[in-house]
């Protein structure tokens, strides 16, 4: 299919690049280290190649989040943001930028990302799962009160947000100790990035912002396969669920919740989460540098869905949530 639109591709700026290397082994990682420093040379003839028109760049994980010290956090972010823009005015056609936020500081990132969509023309922004503070021990999810200013920014900017995964800290991730391979996109991503997720819908944040938009990569991170039991385990207990939202979680799924195929391209799964969530919330991505776009769009342009649901995921979704024109 040509005319594809992906928007889970990261790049590193030197002082993040580091950050995603350690998952590939030695000889991978080169070759990670020159995907994520490029954007106009291999980045580009691959998406001419595999009929990707546009890709919406962010920087990589978990870079910004993974930095407990706020003011050096914001700084990174800034610097990111500002190469990032550099970068998109070269070639707007084919590039658009998504925001880099200090989630650490949440006022500093409702500051960050009025300048990214303002100034920068950014179309939103994406964040690596909860922020480390206080030295990095203590750490902050978004569904905290504290966040509710730069929510309320997110939705007045009318901008979607990407909650892209990272590892749990070590003393939260225990139920990995001895299975190492167990951490970053093989599982605790994933499980890391759902939960988050639930907490977002089950803290009310949709009641009083029902106008959010909210992205998860991977297919929904598994939760397309989960999100009934959330809403319907142990059913015949009456009030068993208790939660600050006024509805049942699936419903918020269901209204301010968009996926990506990225890093996830099997078509079993892309028909359960059509089924869950609809066609017009799912959005084509790679994951580049992090998975192959060849990969991605040798199987997304032939699996077995209709040519509309095709269209829709490959193009025209991502290009009315951001608003990228109607050609
Ligand atoms: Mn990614």
């Amino acid at each position: 299919m040509q005319g594809k639109v992906a928007l889970e591709e990261h790049f590193a700026i030197p002082e993040t690049a580091a950050d995603s290397m350690g998952y590939f082994p030695g000889p991978v990682r080169n070759e990670v280290a020159e995907r994520n420093a490029d954007i106009h040379g291999r980045r580009l003839s691959l998406m001419d190649q595999y009929g990707i028109e546009m890709m919406l760049l962010s920087l990589n994980a978990p870079a910004v989040q993974g930095i407990p010290d706020k003011a050096r956090a914001h700084e990174i972010a800034r610097r990111a943001n500002d190469y990032l823009a550099e970068q998109v005015v070269k070639r707007p056609d084919r590039f658009q930028g998504l925001a880099a936020l200090a989630m650490q500081d949440p006022d500093l990132a409702t500051r960050e990302l009025e300048r990214c969509v303002k100034e920068l023309g950014f179309r939103g922004a994406l964040v690596n799962g909860f922020s480390q503070l206080d030295g990095g021990d203590s750490i902050a999810y978004y569904d905290l009160p504290q966040y509710r200013p730069f929510w309320a920014m997110v939705e007045r900017l009318d901008v979607p947000f990407y909650l892209h995964p990272r590892n749990p800290l070590p003393r939260d991730g225990r139920i990995y100790d001895g299975h190492p391979w167990l951490l970053g996109p093989i599982w605790a991503f994933g499980q890391e990035t759902a939960v988050h997720a639930l907490r977002l819908m089950a803290s009310g944040l949709f009641d009083a912002h029902p106008r959010l938009q909210i992205i998860l990569g991977h297919m929904g991170e598994n939760l397309p396969y989960g999100m009934w039991r959330v809403d319907n385990s142990n059913a015949w207990i009456a009030n068993r669920n208790k939660w600050p939202a006024k509805k049942p979680l699936g419903e918020y799924f269901s209204a301010n919740f968009y996926l990506t195929t990225s890093g996830n391209f099997r078509t079993q799964a892309l028909i359960n989460a059509m089924l869950e969530i609809g066609a017009d919330r799912i959005m084509f991505s790679t994951d580049w540098p992090f998975e192959n776009i060849d990969h991605a769009a040798n199987w997304f342009d032939t699996c077995a869905i209709g040519e509309n649901d095709r269209l829709k995921i490959g193009r025209t979704n991502a290009r009315r949530l951001f608003k990228l024109g109607n050609a």
